[in-house]
């Protein structure tokens, strides 16, 4: 495809956590040699996806609940430019502040700058994608700016100096010895004689955390879903870390994906009640967060919304791909993935990982860069079955394959193989060949140079006895 004026832009590269050092299978050659990873892995996800069924299974309207939560998403989606705007109006209104940031570095610049007019040395965060995306805590300690991430999990993951590895449970691959270890190395004041016992180290976590929230004036956050009605943001969570995040600072900065606009407080219902089913397996979720603007005299006095890009826009060009765009993030299609079981989350490379991030991260940061990923699935469809919102991720996967860049060989030998396969005496050829390898033993060993790459990690098929032509011929 040529570029012309006006073409939107992808994430940029150099900045942010969308892009891996490796590709998918060198990353995940070493993953699969992992067994504490893999059994972790296996524990996990399974424990969840009983749950999430378990829950699923009591409502009746399951499936036309998630078909209104995919016709909600296309209309968001068709109607973008306008709901964002309606969202940037009534947030002013209700004494926000609103930013647009085109990608990873505006944003990063802009909450940074934010916060060093507060004075503010440290900041507090709830969990957020889009803020783990466009790198913003390695911005904020470029900038002196400590910031602390306050989700039980996530602070494994910054105290291990880790990277996250689910979207909901960042740090799944880790077992409760490696997080007490974890907290003995690197949490402040934490007491020696700390166990494994999970109830101990959620206490030492809780007390360190106590101390932070009532000492910290900024924080930051993502968002779940911006009302574009009334201008007001959701956060839904677990813990009540987000809660105090969100009420107990000076000045909330919170960074979202364009793509989280909902029209009205009717459309939110529907994703209040797809969204715990599928990610936690909770009829609902412990803490959900609204705020409208400032509220003179209650919670922060001070807030701004940052609406992020960074690629979003050229996702939105691609018809065939843009329903990426519908994730809400609950990360379903990770725990159902045979993939994603076996390799966990860093061999994606990008912190989206597992089927949405193959989908995805390709598209935000264009697919040369992430070429690897659309091949990191077996194709089986489990993950569409499982999505709440109906993505179709399979179908998704397809399209980016053709897209992603190809060897000179792999287009002569697709080339070939097309063109044998429009003419049918070639083709009858070809397949009285294969059957002549199969007798000469080449069964099981793999295709010759310079064929062999396709078959290091595939059996070769091994060609019917007889061929539909031999056998209609003998008819
Ligand atoms: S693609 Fe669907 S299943 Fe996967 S995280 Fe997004 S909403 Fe959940």
């Amino acid at each position: 495809m040529s570029t012309f004026l006006g073409m939107p832009v992808t994430a940029p590269s150099g900045v942010g956590n969308l892009r891996g050092d490796r590709t998918f299978p060198e990353a995940a050659h070493d993953a699969l040699a992992d067994g504490q990873l893999r059994r972790n892995l296996r524990h996990a996800t399974t424990t969840i996806r009983g749950k999430s069924g378990r829950v699923i299974a009591e409502l009746p309207d399951w499936q036309e609940l998630r078909t209104a939560g995919s016709a909600i998403k296309a209309s968001v989606l068709a109607r973008l430019p306008e709901l964002l705007e309606q969202l940037e109006e009534r947030v002013v209104a209700a004494g926000g502040v609103v930013h647009w940031a085109a990608d990873a570095n505006e944003a990063n610049a802009i909450v940074t700058d934010l916060v060093r007019a507060t004075g503010s040395e440290r900041v507090i965060k709830v969990k957020s994608m889009a803020t783990q995306e466009i790198g913003l805590n390695e911005a904020l300690e470029a900038a002196g700016i400590q910031p602390v991430e306050t989700d039980l999990a996530e602070l494994i993951v910054q105290l291990g100096e880790d990277k996250p590895s689910h979207i909901l449970v960042p740090a799944i691959h880790r077992n409760r010895s490696e997080i007490r270890e974890i907290f003995l190395r690197a949490m402040p004041g934490v007491d020696p004689g700390l166990t494994d016992d999970p109830p101990v180290l959620a206490a030492a976590a809780r007390k360190y955390l106590r101390e932070t929230f009532l000492s910290t004036r900024v924080a930051v956050s993502g968002a779940n879903f911006a009302i574009a009605e009334t201008g007001t943001l959701a956060v839904v969570e677990s813990e009540g870390n987000g809660r105090m995040c969100l009420t107990l600072p000076d000045t909330l900065i919170t960074v979202m994906g364009l793509e989280k606009v909902v029209p009205t407080w009717q459309d939110l219902e529907v994703f209040l009640q797809l969204l715990p089913r599928a990610s936690t397996g909770e009829r609902m979720n412990p803490y959900t967060t609204m705020w409208t603007g400032v509220t003179p005299g209650d919670g922060p006095q001070s807030f701004h919304l940052v609406l992020l890009d960074n690629g979003r826009s050229a996702v939105l060009a691609d018809r065939a791909g843009r329903a990426a765009l519908h994730c809400i993030r609950c990360s379903a299609c990770l725990n159902v993935c045979p993939v994603y079981e076996r390799t966990g989350g860093h061999a994606y490379g990008s912190v989206y990982p597992g089927p949405i991030g193959a989908v995805l991260s390709p598209q935000l940061t264009g697919v040369e860069d992430n070429a690897s990923l659309p091949y990191a699935s077996s194709l089986c469809g489990a993950c569409f079955d499982a999505c709440p919102v109906k993505i179709d991720i399979p179908s998704m996967l397809v399209h980016l394959r053709d897209k992603a860049p190809h060897s000179r060989m792999e287009r002569a030998v697709m080339r070939a193989a097309a063109y044998t396969m429009n003419h049918p005496r070639l083709y009858a050829r070809a397949q009285r060949a294969a059957k002549l390898a199969r007798i000469a033993g080449r069964r099981g060993r793999g295709l010759p140079p310079p064929l062999s790459s396709w078959t290091t990690a595939r059996d070769l098929p091994e060609p019917p006895e007889q061929t539909f032509r031999d056998w209609w011929a003998r008819r």
